[in-house]
């Protein structure tokens, strides 16, 4: 656990690097103090995982540093790559039966999740792409502001981590699918999925402020939207 090449622990308080967030002391657990800020470095190592799920609903960006920082790090790689794949294609699912909600009746659902997924690997790769210039812009102090970025190459891991975790937002469009659904909640909904995305984007640049999250966030919007644009009205006329 202690190898240089295991990921090291991050304080949910104030972002600083801690070698671990719990320890043993005379047999009990006890709770890592941060040196940098003399908070509990992860409180959330002791809360249920429904605390943990209202906190990130509630937008608490300890519970999300928690999550992206101290918890998916520590996991085996390979069960976490398939946890996201398997929420991958559930977040891509929930977005074509939205999208068959509104098509006009005769279209295939098999095409329509075809477009879902080729826009929401726009989406990612426009996050990433975004987040590369992000970087690069506050490391060359270009943005005076945000000089906490975080320059690891793992953040972009991270911002790909957070575009798949923070899509399960997509789980308010299953009420419609069953009921009558007022367009003002499907609007909530996809809002609540993009603040969602922007808590998460800025916990891992690990930057002050928004700008550089609602950059990030906004252009794998902007490339999301584009792209199921181009696969409507080029790519149908050969797909349906
Ligand atoms: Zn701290």
């Amino acid at each position: 656990m202690t190898s240089e090449s295991a990921p090291s622990f991050v304080c949910v308080e104030c972002n600083a690097n801690v070698p671990h967030i719990t320890f043993v002391h005379f047999g009990s657990i006890r709770l890592h103090i941060c040196n940098k800020c003399g908070r509990v470095a992860d409180k959330y190592v002791e809360y249920e995982l429904v605390t943990i799920m209202l906190d990130l609903l509630l937008h608490c960006k300890q519970a999300y540093s928690h999550v992206l920082h101290n918890l998916i790090p520590h996991h085996s790689a390979q069960n976490t790559r398939v946890e996201l794949i398997r929420m991958a294609l559930f977040s891509i699912l929930l977005d074509a039966c939205k999208k068959l909600n509104f098509s006009e009746h005769g279209v295939l659902f098999y095409r329509l999740f075809f477009a879902s997924m080729m826009s929401f690997l726009a989406f990612i790769v426009g996050t990433l792409i975004a987040s590369v210039l992000v970087i690069k812009l506050l490391n060359g102090g270009y943005v005076k502001k945000a000089k906490n970025i975080n320059s690891h190459f793992g953040s972009y891991g991270l911002i790909t981590k957070v575009g798949i975790l923070t899509s399960f937002a997509q789980v308010g469009y299953i009420p419609m699918m069953i009921w009558d659904y007022p367009g003002e909640i499907i609007h909530t909904v996809s809002l609540f999925h993009f603040s969602s995305n922007m808590v998460g984007s800025k916990v891992a640049l690990q930057c002050d402020g928004y700008i550089p999250a609602l950059f990030v966030v906004g252009f794998g919007v902007i490339c999301r939207t584009l792209c199921y644009r181009f696969i409507s009205l080029y790519a149908a006329p050969l797909l349906w």
